[in-house]
């Protein structure tokens, strides 16, 4: 997909009520964004497809809602004060900023497209006879190309571990990378950048006390690791999600929803035994892949990536990345982190944030496997993923957002032929029977393709019309979505009929 078609779909969810750009009519506040009445409605679909999967199928696994603001001395410890930077860099002359990292990254995504792109090229040529590997060690072009990617790669790791900042510039220089809005090379030096908003809390000037603005809900969990444990009566292995909003500065804030300064996330701290945990990480690695692939997207749309640089709590990392239209992207982190969190934490309160493991008879701080997902981004893979425009017969297209019907905003068109003969209050008894159970729309403006269509860009379902003959025999016309196929059903039969493909617990069964 190109970027071409991500423009598209930026429009499409503004112009359908999904995602506004926030402060709009002041000319927007840059990488923050509103969700408008049917982005709600697919974000909290989102929100309770994960949420279920967590607590629900899983006994160990119980939820909180901890507070945006926290004491100070929490992000001293967990190392945000200290270490949560990004490399900026500068161009001198189109004054933009960038990530230096995420610069070095899409050189290398550059490389990797050349060489996949040489490979396709030679499978078609080849036809069935391709050997994909031996091409990739024999061909002289993508040799070349792997070989000046995997310095480039070994380069950007180290400077990446050590932080070093001079080397990481020294790298932009070599690969001759050019400011993609000036053409140039002139670049200025590489320095951290903070990502924490902070603000001032308490009403008198000198004993106000500088807060941070969280940028992720994880420390929530584990500050209240204890209270959960104790006042649930939880045994390691058990497991505390939370959902809930983020904040980051971040420095090139492009890219819609993607990247943005006040996000959500929806995390999971799972404590386990000490010398468990990459057992635990590998499983958890499994559960999530299944998550996302339940969405019934395509297996090839995700991948795992490893980290090449383990944040200074890690003792193993990956991403689950997705295939938005610009390139396989984050949408998830899973992350071992050690006892770094809760040891820290005991550290600087002074309280201890030991478990006490009746099994074994001793004590211990646990290990903890963290699984972080953003809601935006996720909510942007699926959009994108749904997003078609289809040809029909007689010349004319459509615009169809095939999105998994249990996520989907609204359930159910229902749709009058005409505004009279008694058609619209037939119509508005199917609503009122049904909306007790789905988000039902009512539409009556316009010629039924018409209304159809609004209903196929807002990934509606069903729809149903109502015609002169459904007062007669009760049934009305069902229409799908995806295949465009109508039939004749009864009208006491509709229930059964969408409760089925529409049902969040029947997703759930595909997982559980
Ligand atoms: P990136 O490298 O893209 O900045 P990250 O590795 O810093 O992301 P984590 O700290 O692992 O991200 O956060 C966990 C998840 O939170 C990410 O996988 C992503 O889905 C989401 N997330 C992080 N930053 C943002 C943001 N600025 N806007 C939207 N979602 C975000």
């Amino acid at each position: 997909m190109s970027e071409d078609v991500f423009k598209k779909i930026v429009s499409h969810c503004k112009e359908y009520g999904f995602v506004f750009q926030s402060s709009e009519i002041y000319d927007g506040l840059s990488a923050v964004y509103d969700y408008g009445q049917m982005g709600v409605e697919l974000k909290n679909n989102i929100k309770k497809y994960w949420w279920d999967s967590m607590v629900l199928l899983n006994e160990n696994v119980v939820g909180i809602d901890s507070a945006i603001f926290m004491h100070p001395t929490i992000w001293k410890a967990s190392g945000h004060v200290d270490a949560f930077n990004d490399p900026l860099i500068d161009n001198k002359d189109s004054k933009k900023r960038y990530r230096a990292d995420v610069l070095i990254e899409e050189y290398l995504a550059k490389i990797d497209d050349k060489i996949n792109k040489e490979v396709e090229k030679a499978a078609k040529r080849f036809g069935e006879s391709f050997d994909e590997g031996m091409f990739r060690q024999t061909n002289p072009r993508v040799q070349e190309n792997q070989q000046k990617r995997d310095e480039v790669h070994t380069r950007f790791a180290k400077a990446l571990n050590d932080s070093n900042l001079e080397e990481l510039r020294q790298i932009i220089i070599d690969c001759e990378i050019a400011d993609p809005i000036s053409g140039t090379r002139n670049w200025t030096d590489v320095r951290q950048f903070n990502l924490m908003f902070s603000t001032e809390m308490g009403s008198t000037a000198d004993g106000a006390m500088k807060v941070y603005l969280r940028p992720e809900t994880a420390q929530g969990i584990f500050v209240n690791f204890l209270n959960v444990q104790k006042t649930g009566r939880m045994k390691v292995p058990f497991g505390i999600a939370q959902i809930g909003k983020a904040f980051r500065n971040e420095i090139v804030a492009r890219q819609f929803i993607f990247r943005m300064r006040e996000f959500e996330q929806m995390e999971m701290q799972f404590f386990v035994r000490p010398g468990e945990e990459l057992d635990w990480f590998a499983k958890w690695k499994e559960v999530r892949m299944k998550w996302h692939k339940s969405l019934g997207f395509g297996d090839k749309k995700y991948r795992f990536h490893d980290h090449d640089k383990l944040a200074h709590y890690a003792n193993a990392a990956t991403d689950i990345e997705f295939e938005m239209p610009f390139g396989f992207k984050e949408v998830e982190g899973i992350h071992s982190r050690t006892d770094f969190d809760l040891s820290s934490h005991e550290q600087y309160s002074g309280k201890k944030m030991q478990y006490f493991d009746p099994e074994l008879n001793k004590s211990y701080t646990p290990y903890v496997i963290e699984t972080s997902i953003g809601v935006d981004r996720m909510f942007l893979s699926i959009v994108s993923a749904s997003y078609c425009e289809e040809e029909l017969e007689g010349g004319e297209s459509r615009v169809v957002l095939k999105l998994p019907p249990a996520l989907a905003p609204i359930k159910l068109g229902v749709l009058p032929l005409v505004k009279k003969d008694g058609l619209p209050e037939k119509a508005r008894e199917i609503i009122d029977s049904l909306k007790f159970d789905f988000k039902c729309q009512y539409d009556e403006k316009d010629s039924i393709g018409k209304r159809y269509r609004r209903q196929d860009a807002i990934g509606t379902p069903y729809c149903v019309t109502v015609d002169h003959q459904s007062l007669q025999d009760n049934m009305v016309t069902i229409r799908y979505r995806d295949t465009m196929a109508q039939e004749r059903v009864m009208i006491d039969k509709l229930a059964d009929i969408i409760a089925d493909k529409v049902s969040m617990k029947n997703l759930l069964k595909t997982i559980g």
